[in-house]
């Protein structure tokens, strides 16, 4: 949606925050890389408008979650390391080579159905090795990587040049789990010929420089999201989401409000009907609990939020600023994502990735404005 006036929603995507933020990351793990990962077109952002920032910035490397994004992503950087950690799936080996996609290969059978298509091309193209160190989502296990060792031409048609595990409780720095797997990494990867490991997303960065290795994988953080829960965030907040106010209404008991009149109304109070709903990635979960900021006021979502619609009260609002066409500010500075998330009951990964496609989005920062 390009018209601003005809916009339902206002969504301010901060690139230079973006920027910012791997930059501190960047300093913060160097001599460590810092990568970025990109996957869902940037958690929902816009990777069109973030990645080429980011890469003027001196990011090199990127992670997409498959081969598509791997595609789009050429287009935006041609000249950045893309690994796509999903890794080839079965017949679109071509598309890694064409367009210069590192696979992240995850099993023994991604190993050698790579390896027979490497030796049929010319020169051995660069793969990236994912062993499981605990998670058990993707990853070579260590039968696997024992099988592999006993094997070496297998890698021969191929120049691994990274590898990497992920850590399964990162976000809590007191779990025994993340220097389990850390250990377990270093060992299993004494299967493999030495080349710069890898770790860290971004609260794997937080639990410290034993973590860093050779490079670090940031999604989350790079877009503002606490990769530190439960302490104060330590990264610049990057979106702002603002619903359009469709109309204001007084209302006084005993009325109720939304479907399955979940909100009883106690005196005299205003209302104010917004155009977004849980269509738009604005939780079905945030009903009755909800909040959003008007005039520097915090004002409870009242009833089910529907499908295009949530209702606000207003009732202590002035005027000025409850009016039909006004904005009320659903995400923002002081109201971000993660705490979104809290009152959805969710994460703040889920908030970004579902942010609707109705809105109109608005990219600012030097590098954004100029994309
Ligand atoms: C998504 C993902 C990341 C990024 O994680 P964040 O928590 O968003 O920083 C890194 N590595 C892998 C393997 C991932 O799937």
């Amino acid at each position: 949606m390009t018209d601003l006036s005809r916009a339902t929603a206002l969504l301010t995507i901060d690139v230079g925050a973006v920027v910012a933020n791997w930059k501190r990351l960047s300093a913060l793990v160097a001599p460590a890389e810092a990568a970025a990962v990109v996957k869902a077109d940037c958690y929902g952002l816009g990777m069109a408008h973030i990645a080429p920032a980011l890469f003027a910035a001196g990011c090199r490397s990127f992670f997409v979650a498959c081969v598509e994004e791997g595609i789009a992503l050429r287009r935006c950087v041609p000249g950045a390391m893309i690994h796509v950690l999903n890794g080839p799936l079965g017949g679109d080996e071509a598309e890694f080579a064409a367009h210069g996609l590192i696979p992240v290969l995850n099993s023994l059978a991604q190993i050698t159905g790579w390896s027979s298509f490497a030796k049929k091309g010319s020169g051995a193209p660069a793969v990236a090795v994912h062993i499981d160190t605990g998670m058990n989502r993707l990853g070579l296990s260590e039968p696997e990587l024992e099988r592999l060792a006993a094997k070496p031409e297998i890698l021969a048609a191929m120049r691994p040049i990274l590898v990497m595990s992920h850590l399964a409780c990162a976000d809590d720095s007191d779990s025994p789990l993340n220097a389990r797997q850390l250990t377990t990494l270093r060992r299993l990867a004494s299967h493999l010929p030495a080349l710069p490991q890898s770790i860290a997303a971004s609260s794997g960065i937080f639990l410290g420089r034993g973590f860093h290795l050779g490079l670090v994988r940031p999604g989350a953080a790079l877009y503002g999201l606490n990769p530190m829960p439960g302490r104060p965030n330590p990264m610049s907040q990057v979106i702002k989401l603002q619903g359009k106010i469709v109309q204001v209404r007084d209302v006084d008991s005993p009325m109720t409000v939304g479907y399955g009149a979940t909100h009883r109304v106690e005196g005299k109070r205003k209302l104010a009907i917004v155009a977004v709903g849980y269509a738009d990635g604005w939780f079905r979960s945030l009903s009755n609990r909800g909040h959003g900021m008007i005039g520097g006021m915090k004002v409870p979502v009242v009833g089910r939020v529907s499908m295009d619609l949530t209702t606000f009260d207003v009732t202590d609002v002035p005027v000025e600023h409850a009016h039909p066409g006004g904005l009320i500010e659903l995400i923002g500075p002081g109201h971000g994502p993660d705490h979104v998330a809290e009152e959805a009951d969710t994460i703040g990964y889920e908030i970004l990735t579902a942010l609707g496609r109705r809105h109109h989005r608005r990219w600012t920062g030097a590098e954004g404005a100029a994309s």
